[in-house]
């Protein structure tokens, strides 16, 4: 059978190998002129540092079956993410963790005074935060709020964080220990050849015609079926309206040797109009000696317009309605599967983009089986 792929990112790649694996053809589109979406890493001309042209990536995961399968295609090297952040002209550790708070209130309290402190800050009238605003204020109080979350979180998603869903906070830990690890996964860790190469790899097999600069739009082929992993609002041709997203600003600048001495450093404070500084030659602690100079990327986040990169789905609280028209029409498109960040407007990180597409993998296998016996 022939099938199309669109989107040469890791949703794409793991499910157009597993069709070539069972002996199907595959051709995977990409408008882009790379593999790899979002994730995918290039050396820079100038400096020769491998950066991350969509953003800054760190691969991390809980599911051993992710980590055992990316790894069959590259090398992995360690790495943690240990990010610094600025606020009122200081800078702390991230994610909030026994030395923020320490810093933050001036004290040298152990972990069970901290606990107990910030517990005493928190608003326990708050009993089952929705937005936002409400967990922060249950889960650290308002001064760690305001210093770390609110500015960033305004500037991130342009809305005010009473009108974002708690879940976004819930992604980052809080800590009453040094350990200042920015993910509590088990597996983590940075490709040693970027993850390009790992998508490439992964995309290297008997049965897959790539097909970049090309757009889903533009083919004529005909395919008994289809996985898309573009925006779903984009394959209805916006039917019904577009879908909100947060698009990056990327402000690229050199220096000799060292600009800021790690990968990333958050800024929270409203008056500084970007949200973080990413210098890229840390990504790669194995390499980063290397270089002679530097480049560093300095990240504004906006509202997507037309033409802009989607990037962030902002999924307001109560703001459901507009996506669950598309989810309806995507229900009736029967020989199209809509998967990834994109196809299901959800805000995913690598390592779940990746096992969403094995189990995607896993339907196809019975679906196909049980297509066979009939
Ligand atoms: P994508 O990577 O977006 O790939 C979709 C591809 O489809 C694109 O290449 C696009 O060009 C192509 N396409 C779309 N429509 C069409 C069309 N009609 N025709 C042809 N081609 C089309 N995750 C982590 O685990 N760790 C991180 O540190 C991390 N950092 C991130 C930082 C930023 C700034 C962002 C935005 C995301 C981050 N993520 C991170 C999430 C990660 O980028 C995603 O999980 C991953 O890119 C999803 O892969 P995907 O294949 O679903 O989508
Ligand atoms: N966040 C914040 N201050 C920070 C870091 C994160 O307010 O210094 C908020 C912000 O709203 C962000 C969310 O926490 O969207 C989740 O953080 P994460 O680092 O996971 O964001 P991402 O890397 O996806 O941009």
């Amino acid at each position: 059978m022939k099938f199309c792929v669109v989107g040469a990112g890791f949703s794409g790649a793991v499910i157009a190998r597993h069709l070539a694996e069972r002996g199907h053809e595959v051709v995977v589109v990409d408008e882009r002129s790379h593999v790899g979406g979002n994730c995918h890493t290039e050396r820079d001309a100038e400096t020769g540092v491998m950066v991350h042209r969509y953003g800054p990536h760190i691969f991390h995961t809980g599911e051993e079956r992710v980590w055992l399968y990316i790894q069959r295609f590259g090398t992995f090297r360690p790495y943690t993410n240990r990010v610094k952040a600025v606020a009122g002209g200081r800078v702390y550790s991230l994610p909030v963790n026994l030395l923020t708070i320490n810093q933050f209130f001036g004290r040298d309290m152990g972990p069970r005074e901290a606990r107990a402190f910030i517990e005493e800050k928190a608003d326990h009238s708050i009993v089952d935060p929705l937005c936002f605003e409400t967990q922060a204020l249950r889960m650290i109080g308002p001064e760690l709020y305001k210093a770390f979350f609110r500015g960033y979180t305004r500037k991130q998603w342009g809305i005010n964080p009473t009108e974002l869903p708690a879940s976004i906070l819930k992604r980052l830990p809080l800590r009453f220990d040094y350990d200042d690890n920015y993910f509590s996964h088990p597996f983590q860790g940075m490709p040693e050849h970027g993850y390009s190469a790992i998508i490439r790899h992964i995309l290297d097999g008997k049965g897959i015609e790539i097909k970049l600069n090309c757009s889903f739009e533009s083919l004529s082929e005909k395919f008994h079926h289809v996985f898309y992993t573009g925006p779903i609002d984009r394959y209805f041709k916006f039917r019904t309206g577009r879908l909100a997203y947060r698009t990056l600003d990327f402000e690229r600048f050199v220096d000799d040797g060292d600009y800021q001495g790690t990968a990333v450093i958050n800024y929270c404070d409203e008056d500084v109009p970007y949200t973080r500084i990413a210098e890229h030659k840390y990504f790669a602690p194995w390499e980063k000696d290397a270089f002679s100079r530097t480049v560093c990327f300095r990240e504004y986040s906006r509202l997507a317009g037309k033409r802009d990169i989607p990037y962030y789905p902002v999924r307001m609280l109560g703001d459901q309605s507009l996506l669950n028209r598309y989810i309806d029409m995507a229900r009736e498109e029967k020989s199209v599967s809509f998967i990834g960040r994109l196809g299901t407007y959800r805000y995913l990180d690598m390592d779940v983009t990746i096992k969403e597409a094995l189990d995607a993998c896993d339907i196809i296998d019975r679906t196909l089986q049980s297509s066979e016996l009939s």
